[in-house]
């Protein structure tokens, strides 16, 4: 059997993994930082998804050989002026507890008539320590007055989006990667990488 291209994800985060995989299909070997024991942890220290997600690609493609694909995103609220925006993951005040993160959000968004908001990601191809190029995906909806639903990860018990009356957490995988901003930002970074000769 002829070997699959290599794709590798800089990131630690097993629910990206697991979309990104499930999205993918076997036509790449997909794996990620986990698979790497001697990679670094990369600091997120940019102000845009586009600089964090350069930040990831490019420092974990210095140290592999296969091209390297980052994924930087989070929640834009309008009636939070964009936040918790960049720092999705840190929002409730520790690092990847979306449990606390949702709460803050959810304490915010109290009483808060304007409930529209919207998934981000940027994608960023590296090789090398260099960019290959970058892609972003977005889906727009509102936010649940209260949490529902037990699938995905981070905010989908109280993100619907457009179209729906259900979170992504209740809607599921199959839905969410049919739709998320995850999900549209790697159809252009496949549409790349299979016009590439
Ligand atoms: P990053 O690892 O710095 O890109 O931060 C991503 C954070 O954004 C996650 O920890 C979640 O809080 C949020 N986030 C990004 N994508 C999703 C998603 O698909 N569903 C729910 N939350 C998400």
């Amino acid at each position: 059997m002829k070997q699959r291209p290599r794709l590798i994800l800089a990131t630690r985060n097993a629910h990206k993994t697991e979309e990104i995989r499930a999205m993918i299909g076997d036509r790449y070997e997909v794996m990620d930082a986990t698979a790497f024991p001697h990679l670094p942890e990369i600091e997120e220290t940019g102000t845009t998804f586009l600089e964090n997600a350069r930040l990831k690609a490019e420092g974990i493609s210095r140290l592999v050989e296969d091209v390297v694909l980052s994924d930087d995103s989070g929640l834009e609220v309008d009636a939070l002026a964009g936040a918790p925006g960049v720092w999705s993951s840190s929002y409730g005040g520790e690092e990847g507890n979306h449990a606390k993160n949702n709460q803050r959000l959810m304490h915010e968004m109290l009483d808060q008539p304007l409930r529209t908001a919207r998934f981000r990601c940027t994608m960023v191809l590296a090789k090398a320590g260099r960019e290959l190029a970058h892609f972003s995906g977005t889906v727009e909806g509102r936010l649940a007055n209260s949490l529902s639903g037990t699938g995905g990860f981070g905010y989908d018990p109280l993100f619907i989006p457009d179209g729906y009356e259900q979170t992504f957490a209740e809607l599921g995988a199959e839905v969410k990667n049919t739709l998320s901003h995850r999900a549209r930002a790697l159809g252009q970074v496949m549409d790349y990488l299979f016009k590439q000769p």
